[in-house]
């Protein structure tokens, strides 16, 4: 009988970085990104093509993909703000690319300095540029719906507005979309509703991704939520980097060896060797001192017995 795969999709080299001010240098990133795939990470999102003025942490980003991508079996995936950034990520060579929707407009004109309109404009120009590519250069597209679960600017986002906004990305040429935690708000019955909600409107192909931050400690149980609504891809951060500027002491995404901890230990596939990941957290440790790292499967250490080691 086979177990069911997860796929484990680490975000920490793009929002783990792109929240903290200390900028780690691009040697230490490319040695993290290899570590993390030598333990079994088979997809991460590497960095985001925002203009360097605005996030310097995130400026090598072209080349910390044209590395990623020489690195077999590595899905390697990037954020972009709009249709330039996403035509640089393609130059660069990513296999998928995610530009954020704001279901909170207010967050969105904040976030992209674009309204709802604009973006969902954005999104087309980027799906035919996509379409005009011959076949094995296409990346895979995908929008995340951000502020999904509430939004810090506007508080309560309308469950009927994230339905909405699914609809009309994928009608804009997105190949998917992906349910976004942005501001730690989601409570395990709303990522629920929100999964089998989405999937009811625009298939449940167009959904298997969610993004979630740990930030009021509901990280694991939300993305448990999701996996039982069908969910096939959880993205977390080594070390819960990041942290959230608007919650001192917590986490930022979910944390990554926290994640495998539990997948591994409910019998979930991830192909992730768990204690060799535990030890890549040295390279954060060296590079980013001053960066507080989170997670207590790394604190407390793996159970006696523990069968971590799934190879790939
Ligand atoms: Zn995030």
């Amino acid at each position: 009988m086979s177990k069911k795969h997860i796929l484990v999709s680490e975000v920490g080299p793009r929002d783990g970085l792109q929240s903290i001010k200390t900028i780690m240098p691009t040697e230490a990133k490319k040695r993290w990104i290899k570590a993390m795939a030598d333990c079994g990470i088979k997809e991460i999102e590497v960095g985001s093509f925002v203009p360097a003025s605005l996030f310097p942490q995130l400026a090598d980003t072209a080349e910390i993909v044209r590395y990623a991508i020489a690195i077999e079996g590595l899905q390697v995936a990037a954020l972009v703000p709009n249709f330039k950034g996403a035509v640089a990520a393609i130059e660069a060579g990513v296999h998928k690319l995610s530009i954020p929707f704001s279901v909170s407009e207010t967050h969105c004109l904040k976030n992209l300095r674009r309204n709802h309109q604009e973006v969902i404009q954005e999104v087309a120009k980027i799906s035919q540029y996509i379409a005009q590519l011959p076949v094995a250069q296409r990346p895979h597209f995908e929008t995340s719906l951000s502020t999904a679960f509430g939004c810090t600017l506007e508080g309560v986002v309308a469950e009927s507005k994230v339905l909405s906004s699914a609809e009309k990305l994928i009608e804009a040429g997105a190949d998917e979309v992906g349910l976004s935690d942005t501001t730690g708000y989601a409570n395990p019955a709303q990522v629920t509703r929100l999964v089998n909600g989405i999937k009811s409107c625009v298939g449940n192909d167009k959904l298997t991704g969610v993004h979630l931050h740990n930030t009021r400690g509901l990280g694991l149980a939300n993305a448990l939520a999701a996996i039982e609504a069908g969910i096939e891809t959880i993205d977390s951060s080594m070390g819960g980097l990041g942290g959230c500027p608007f919650a001192p002491g917590a986490s930022g995404n979910i944390v990554t060896e926290d994640l495998v901890f539990m997948l591994q230990a409910m019998g979930f596939e991830t192909g992730i060797d768990l204690p060799k990941l535990l030890l890549v957290r040295d390279i954060l440790k060296q590079a980013l001192p001053a960066e507080p790292l989170y997670g207590f499967t790394p604190d407390a250490g793996l159970p006696k017995g523990f069968v971590g080691s799934q190879g790939s």
